[in-house]
């Protein structure tokens, strides 16, 4: 049986992530907020995922027709709790959970799933019913007998084949999906992660969110044919554990003044050695200008990457960022490696528009999100002891501050959704991802 819980931790996740808490540049319009409707979301979302199953399943049966769940749908409160499944006696959970023993779907319909939806909006209610029901669709399959985390990831990945089929416009649930809710819907799965520190051989391990994400994006992208190849061998699983007490101490994070200066240093030492590679030039270190709030350095035309707080200024060839506000808006609310992501994107806009390339546009945003990646991927495989590496937890706030900064309706006509995938191709495949 699989669950989502609602840890403390991740409470305050729900806290800095939902509406515009961390926009920490004068706003932009937000949007409506996501509103609960006060109906029952779940149900309609419920029937919608058997719509796609029904057409989907038979090509990955070898054409056996799809069978709903035969013990039906079961919403539960504090009060009226869910049926027992197989010898468990039913207790109250803020969970979502498929029970394969009595082969039926349960949901928190008191607490998990109006916090989902007035947090995050109704399509993670969607996909939190089509991840439980790509349990269902395992047990179908005969594709059970695998480790947590890959089943976990699969029907993350399942999920994301019905919302591919949402976005293509075909549910009777969801209807003009915008770049923007889909945004909120990852924004929400980073509430529904494992604590950092989870090994991934931990019998209850989901994944940390960036894997997650990679699964739920994998599904919306290549299909649930893909999903349904997943195996321990395949499929990139990046949560490690802690690899000290100090560390699972700290819960990984350098204090503030010194990750700004370990990561500066960092970034100007890896683009030393990755800036030749890509364009055959030495690289020139890159002047760094902290400023304090309100007073930027001048520049002319700032190449703005988090609003006016930080930005890469072309025509006098430096990065400056507001350090007053960074501090609570990024390291404070979600942690040091959100500074770095913040970073990492300032330095690849620098690199991008050195070698000439656009960094304003879609694909010139997306290059700068792929090559800051290339910076993470080289902090992730480098041998211990050789400069500062990355702790369980940091590559879950780097999308964190993707997610704060780079929400859809920024200029570039990006959504965090894409620049999450982009980030991600540098962070699993090095520079060499990013030169195609
Ligand atoms: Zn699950």
């Amino acid at each position: 049986m699989s669950a989502y819980r609602i840890g403390r931790v991740l409470l305050v996740l729900v806290l800095a992530l939902s509406g515009c808490a961390v926009r920490w540049e004068t706003p932009r319009d937000p949007g409506p907020a996501p509103r609960g409707s006060g109906g029952d979301v779940a149900t309609p979302a419920l029937r919608d995922v058997e719509r796609f199953w029904s057409a989907a399943y038979p090509g990955l049966s070898g054409g056996q027709p799809f069978a709903p769940v035969s013990g039906g749908y079961h919403p539960y409160t504090r009060r009226d709790l869910p049926p027992p499944c197989g010898d468990e006696r039913p207790a109250y959970q803020p969970n979502a959970f498929y029970c394969p023993a009595g082969d039926f779907i349960a949901w928190d319909a008191e607490t998990l799933v109006p916090q989902l939806e007035e947090g995050f909006g109704p399509l993670l209610v969607g996909v939190v019913m089509a991840h439980e029901y790509g349990h269902a669709v395992q047990s179908r399959l005969k594709l059970t007998e695998q480790p947590t985390v890959v089943l976990e990831q699969q029907a993350d990945c399942f999920a994301g084949a019905w919302t591919a089929d949402v976005l293509a416009g075909r549910s009777t649930a969801f209807t003009g999906v915008t770049p923007a809710q889909l945004d909120n819907t990852v924004a929400g799965l980073l509430l529904l992660r494992d604590e950092p520190g989870t090994s991934a051989r931990n019998p209850q391990a989901h994944g940390n969110a960036f894997d997650r994400i990679r699964a739920l994006q994998d599904g919306v992208e290549k299909g649930a044919g893909l999903c349904a190849g997943y195996r321990a061998g395949n499929v990139p699983v990046t949560e490690v554990p802690f690899s000290t007490a100090e560390e699972a101490a700290t819960g990984g994070d350098l204090p503030y003044a010194e990750a700004i200066d370990a990561l500066s240093r960092d970034a100007q030492a890896y683009w030393g050695r990755a800036y030749p590679r890509l364009t055959g030039q030495p690289w020139q270190p890159l002047r760094i200008e902290p400023f304090r709030a309100g007073s930027p350095p001048e520049c002319p035309a700032p190449d703005a990457s988090a609003g006016g707080s930080a930005f890469y200024c072309p025509g006098a060839d430096f990065i400056a960022f507001d350090t007053a506000r960074l501090a609570p808006a990024l390291y404070g609310r979600i942690g040091d490696n959100a500074v770095g992501m913040l970073l990492g994107d300032l330095f690849a806009r620098a690199a991008q528009a050195r070698r000439g390339a656009g960094t304003q546009d879609r694909k010139g945003q997306l290059a700068v999100d792929c090559l800051a990646g290339s910076w993470t991927s080289d902090l992730l495989t480098r041998e211990a002891g050789t400069g500062i590496r990355l702790s369980p937890g940091d590559l879950d706030e780097a999308v964190a501050a993707l997610l704060a900064f780079g929400r859809a309706g920024e200029g570039s006509g990006t959504s965090a959704f894409d620049r999450i995938g982009a980030y991600r191709d540098g962070v699993l495949q090095g520079l060499d991802g990013c030169m195609g």
